[in-house]
């Protein structure tokens, strides 16, 4: 179908890369045809993270012949969700969906999820993983515990399984965009924003190419994330703790008080030694419960940029772009 043809909606594509240069001549080769397949205007968005492998050249290149692609690239590595961020401030679609660029969400998808939402009138159409058999058996048991603690910890409506493979409405697109929230989790914000949503269920593919680029310290940081700025219940959490350390503190002397005045004597250098250490962890734990709190309020008040943008081919750069 060509360009001009195609008229009505228009779909934004949102693409954080980051140092993808192996997986995205595959991705872009699987992603225009179905783009041009849809019937429907569309732009894409590659968020370039901060790439120091020859990313930003390849997407150069893709533009050349791809007058849909636009690119905007970030000054450093500002994360997925900054990322994730950077293209929903500029996309301008009626809807807008994100995708991640190693093939393991299926472009073919895309359609399947506009359809959904053109057909029910939905805001927000998830893509739910339906077969994780791709994902390393550690990376499928942390994420299993995970939902379950969010789903717990922020409401029953967070979809399981659904990762930042998703389609919004402009409306919701809009709502996200006025939240002051920073960092942003937008797996939790979205299902907390209420929209009426569906899902479309897909199979995890093998990322095509490359590795992946959530170490184990940036998926706790995204838990952490997540958890922090939508409960407090962690720091009920560490109140309770206290309060049951202490109450084995007093158990523990009633024990020792007694057992001193039957006569008994009382060997303690281990048991003084474990509480003492029992105590210590726990204070510790709480402490640092309240430090990931405290670190997100310094934040909020910082009210710093999530990232800055160094180029834009839609558009020039402006100093200090970047809050929502
Ligand atoms: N990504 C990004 N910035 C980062 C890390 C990742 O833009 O700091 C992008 C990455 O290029 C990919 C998507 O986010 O398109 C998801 O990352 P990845 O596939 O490495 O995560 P995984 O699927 O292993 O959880
Ligand atoms: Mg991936």
């Amino acid at each position: 179908m060509s360009a001009a043809a195609r008229t009505g909606t228009l779909l934004s594509v949102v693409v954080p890369v980051y140092d993808e240069q192996d997986a995205l001549p595959a991705f872009a080769a699987r992603l225009r045809p179905v783009l041009d397949g849809l019937g429907v205007r569309y732009e894409v968005l590659a968020v370039d993270d901060g790439s120091t492998d020859g990313t930003a050249g390849l997407l150069r290149a893709l533009a050349a012949d791809w007058p849909e692609l636009r690119t905007v690239r970030l000054r450093r590595n500002s994360g997925h969700q900054a990322a994730l961020t950077a293209g929903l401030e500029r996309a301008v679609g009626d809807y807008v969906a994100s995708i991640d660029a190693d093939l393991q969400d299926p472009p073919e998808k895309l359609a399947e999820m506009l359809a959904l939402a053109r057909r029910d009138g939905l805001d927000v159409v998830y893509g739910v993983r339906a077969d994780r058999s791709s994902d390393t058996a550690f990376k499928r048991g942390t994420a299993d515990a995970y939902y379950r603690l969010v789903r717990r910890l922020v409401g029953r409506h967070v979809p399981a399984g659904a990762g930042d493979f998703r389609l919004l409405s402009r409306e919701a697109v809009e709502a996200l965009r006025a939240l002051p929230d920073q960092p942003r989790v937008y797996r939790l914000l979205v299902p907390w924003l209420g929209f009426p949503s569906g899902e479309v269920r897909y199979v995890r593919e093998e990322r095509v190419a490359g590795s992946t680029k959530y170490p184990l310290a940036k998926m706790v940081r995204l838990a952490l994330d997540g958890v922090t700025g939508f409960s407090a219940a962690p720091l009920r959490l560490a109140t309770w703790l206290g309060a049951a350390a202490f109450l084995t503190c007093l158990l523990l002397l009633a024990f020792c008080l007694a057992a001193y005045l039957s006569g008994a004597a009382v060997p303690g250098w281990t048991s003084l030694f474990a509480a003492v250490l029992f105590v210590g962890g726990v204070q510790l734990v709480c402490v640092g419960l309240l430090g990931e709190y405290v670190a997100r309020i310094h934040a909020a008040v910082q009210c710093r940029p999530a990232y800055f943008v160094a180029e834009d081919t839609g558009r020039r750069a402006e100093p200090g772009d970047g809050r929502a």
